[in-house]
């Protein structure tokens, strides 16, 4: 029999746990909140050691997706869906189905999408038992990988932070680190390469490394020497918690400004040393925010890749109203963008109050 509980959590307006035992399908959804519009974001697939553990990632996750969309501007609220187990595993069709059918029980209050352990190719098998799925191939109907928009608007927060440290509007010069050659850093790349620039690229798949560098005039290093060599700006494009207790004391750029979710694995502190440290730090989901730009456009009743693109540009602006906020008020850069994206929720009740 399906087990459906609800989770009492004061920060959030709706957290369920589902267990369906015939499909094996353990999985939690949290929505966070709807004032903008019906929450949206990816669903993730990990083996969680515990309940507790999923319970707190979602909870974070979906928190994060709410500030993403309000500084974003799309009228799109912040929620976020987690399902336990190895997506290499015990990932199959039964199990995406039935995740359907716990997504159509919020009755579109919750709007899932691909993340960390899915694929487009999972969103289509879950698209069998839920209308309320994002990020289809184009063949379904879908925009397909958001990477094209997630790596154009990382590298617009990049000219922005650069604008903010340099005074100029130009790369050249500089040298750039990128860990993760995956599919947002090898295009972050092809933007970064028109420039001047000397780029240090990091990986753990040599074929990813093998691909740039018959791509692209890189300097492959390790993920050791991203904290040891002396460069100006580093773009975490791979794994969340980068900058840590232990990475924080050593890294000598001045800019971190990348693609990744999650790169300061203490919110609070890291924000804080970064400031101390005079590294430029521009909150990751304000620089990642072009993939759910564009899945917003999938909404609209047209979609046009070009004029999405344009769109993007509202990720640079976004990143100098913060930076020019945090240099004059000495507060950390994430703070100010959890302020300003409060502000923009606050400012949108307001208005539907009048
Ligand atoms: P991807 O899986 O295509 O690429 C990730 C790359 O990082 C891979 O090449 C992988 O080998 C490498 N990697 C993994 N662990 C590593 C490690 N410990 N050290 C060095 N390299 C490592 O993912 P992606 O779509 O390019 O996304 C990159 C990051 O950006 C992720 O953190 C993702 O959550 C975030 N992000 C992506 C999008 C998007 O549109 N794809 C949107 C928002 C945020």
């Amino acid at each position: 029999m399906k087990f459906i509980e609800e989770i009492n959590q004061k920060t959030h307006e709706k957290v369920v746990y589902f267990h369906d035992p015939k499909s094996k399908l353990e999985s939690i959804v949290a929505i966070h909140n709807t004032e903008l519009g019906p929450s949206l974001g990816g669903c993730r697939m990990r083996n969680y050691s515990s309940k507790k553990v999923a319970l707190s990632d979602v909870l974070r996750l979906s928190e994060g997706m709410t500030y993403k969309a309000a500084l974003a501007g799309v009228k799109l609220g912040g929620g976020k869906a987690v399902i336990f187990g190895d997506p290499q595993i015990d990932k199959n069709d039964k199990l995406l189905e039935s995740f359907g059918t716990f997504i159509e029980t919020f009755k579109g209050t919750y709007i899932t999408a691909e993340d960390m352990g899915m694929t487009v190719d999972d969103m289509a098998v879950i698209n069998r038992t839920t209308k309320n799925v994002t990020g289809l191939s184009q063949e379904k109907g879908g925009s397909g990988n958001p990477a094209d928009f997630t790596s154009y608007g990382t590298y617009l927060g990049i000219k922005a932070a650069v604008e903010s440290v340099f005074s100029t509007d130009s790369l050249d010069g500089l040298s750039i680190a990128v860990q993760g050659i995956g599919s947002v850093g090898l295009k972050l790349i092809d933007y970064l390469a028109k420039y001047d620039t000397k780029i240090y690229i990091s990986d753990i798949k040599i074929e990813n490394i093998d691909e740039c560098i018959a791509k692209y005039d890189v300097i492959p290093i390790t993920n050791d020497e991203l904290f040891e060599l002396q460069y100006d700006i580093f773009c975490p494009c791979a794994v969340g918690s980068i900058i840590n207790d232990k990475t924080i004391q050593t890294i000598k750029c001045k800019i971190i400004a990348g693609a990744a979710n999650n790169v300061l694995q203490d919110y609070q502190k890291h924000g804080e040393i970064l400031l101390k440290k005079n590294i430029l730090y521009a909150p990751d989901y304000v620089i990642n925010a072009g993939g759910l730009i564009n899945i917003y456009n999938e909404f609209k009743s047209e979609y046009n890749r070009d004029n999405i693109f344009k769109q993007l540009e509202i990720i640079y602006e976004n990143l100098m109203k913060i930076f020019n906020i945090s240099k004059k008020n000495n507060i950390p850069t994430n703070k100010v963008s959890d302020e300003l994206a409060l502000q923009v929720i606050k400012n949108h009740k307001l208005i539907n109050k009048l």
